[in-house]
């Protein structure tokens, strides 16, 4: 019998999952708490004394912030030299002054529909580790591993997950890792995508429109270069991927653009092929750099580690069973960058997991679906209870 079923057998652990049916109202009106105080990459610290102040009246201990902002609360295990790390990013894509307004798709109680910025991605999954830590207290689960909850910083953008960095620096290679989305139910994300990132700038002497026409102009520069990455061909499978997400140039309509820049993301499942594109991109880069008068620089702005755990490692089997175990078939295995990329870049067993269904992630219009969060949060706590090592009735 598998471990996960077995602990589903446990008749608290039984009344506990019940409980995130009864209590589901309470999960969302958490997240939405969170969602409402702005959460930009490098902008986390109202969130994260928001989330300290959560973590207090759990009656966690060894509650604290580090410097950057990660929240760190601990349930207590038999075994102190064992650890599980639970974390949720505390970021979002989303710029300080975005309108962060909820809205419901009928009247509140019966949506299930709930839309909001940063809603699913990721204010739910810090509600899932909140609300995690209240049924662990309530029920007295003791485990043998200690259960750390962490609510890291920068895992969006040019955050480059250095806030997993220095979760896992601070726990090590002997931790085992779990982290939660709030999106992305029914999934197990045991694969990290490679990802590099870089700023491509365009400088020329510039000029006036008229006077100096003909003179190159770094806008149209960029735009030429963007082009030639556009056309470029890759592969489907393994997936490999390029996005232009952000551009920028020029002073005012009259004259020649002098500087132009944009943000170019490359990722793929096979780090060779990542490789392969990032070498076609340079090239192209030189190739504009030739031109007289054109000064074109591309500088690395992030990297991602990529790596695998397979799906026969008992993390993702356990993982596997916590879905199995609250009716979710199939289960989709995925790679992607996620925190748990850091991990999982290092070879140490870990996975990322969802709590309800989402969609228009990155969003203005990104919602959350409830309809499967209490089962979503029926396997984070089984998958925890099974990775800590939950300590029955009787063994005591
Ligand atoms: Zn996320």
């Amino acid at each position: 019998m598998n471990l996960v079923r077995e602990i589903a057998m446990d008749n608290r652990v039984g009344a506990a999952m019940a409980s995130f049916e009864s209590n589901l109202r309470t999960t969302v009106d958490l997240a939405v708490a969170i969602q409402q105080i702005p959460s930009p990459t490098f902008e986390e610290g109202e969130r994260a004394v928001y989330v300290e102040s959560l973590y207090a009246k759990t009656g966690l201990d060894q509650v604290h912030k580090d410097e950057i902002h990660n929240v760190f609360g601990r349930y207590a295990g038999t075994d102190s030299r064992q650890s599980l790390v639970i974390s949720a990013h505390l970021d979002t894509v989303f710029p300080i002054a975005t309108d962060l307004a909820i809205r419901y798709d009928g009247p509140k109680m019966e949506s299930n529909r709930i839309y909001g910025p940063g809603l699913a991605d990721n204010a739910l999954g810090v509600a899932g580790l909140i609300t995690l830590a209240r049924t662990l207290e309530r029920n007295g689960f003791r485990t043998e591993s200690d259960i750390w909850l962490v609510a890291n910083v920068a895992e969006e953008g040019l955050g480059n997950l250095m806030g997993m960095r220095a979760v896992v620096d601070k726990f090590g290679p002997d931790a085992t890792y779990l982290v939660l989305e709030g999106g992305s139910f029914g999934l197990v994300f045991h694969e990290a995508i490679g990802v590099h990132r870089y700023l491509i700038e365009v400088r020329t002497p510039g000029g006036h429109s008229w006077g100096d026409f003909g003179k190159p102009n770094a806008i149209q520069i960029l735009s030429s270069l963007i082009n030639d990455i556009s056309n470029l061909n890759v592969p489907a499978e393994p997936k490999t991927t390029f996005n232009i997400g952000v551009i920028e140039g020029g002073t005012t309509v009259n004259t020649i653009a002098s500087v132009a820049n944009c943000q170019l993301d490359l990722r793929s499942a096979e780090k060779d092929l990542l490789d392969k594109i990032t070498n076609q991109i340079g090239r192209l880069v030189e190739s504009a750099n030739g031109q007289p008068d054109v000064q074109v620089v591309m500088t690395q702005i992030g990297k991602r580690p990529s790596g695998r755990i397979s799906r026969e490692s008992a993390v993702v089997k356990m993982a596997t069973a916590a879905l199995e175990q609250v009716g979710c078939s199939p289960v989709e295995f995925m790679a992607g960058s996620t925190d748990a990329s850091v991990p999982i870049g290092l070879g140490i067993p870990s996975v990322c997991i969802g709590l309800a269904k989402s969609g228009n992630t990155h969003r203005l219009d990104e919602f959350v679906d409830i309809t499967h969060l209490a089962q979503g949060l029926g396997q984070l706590l089984l998958l925890s209870l099974a990775m800590a090592g939950l300590v029955g009735e009787g063994a005591e």
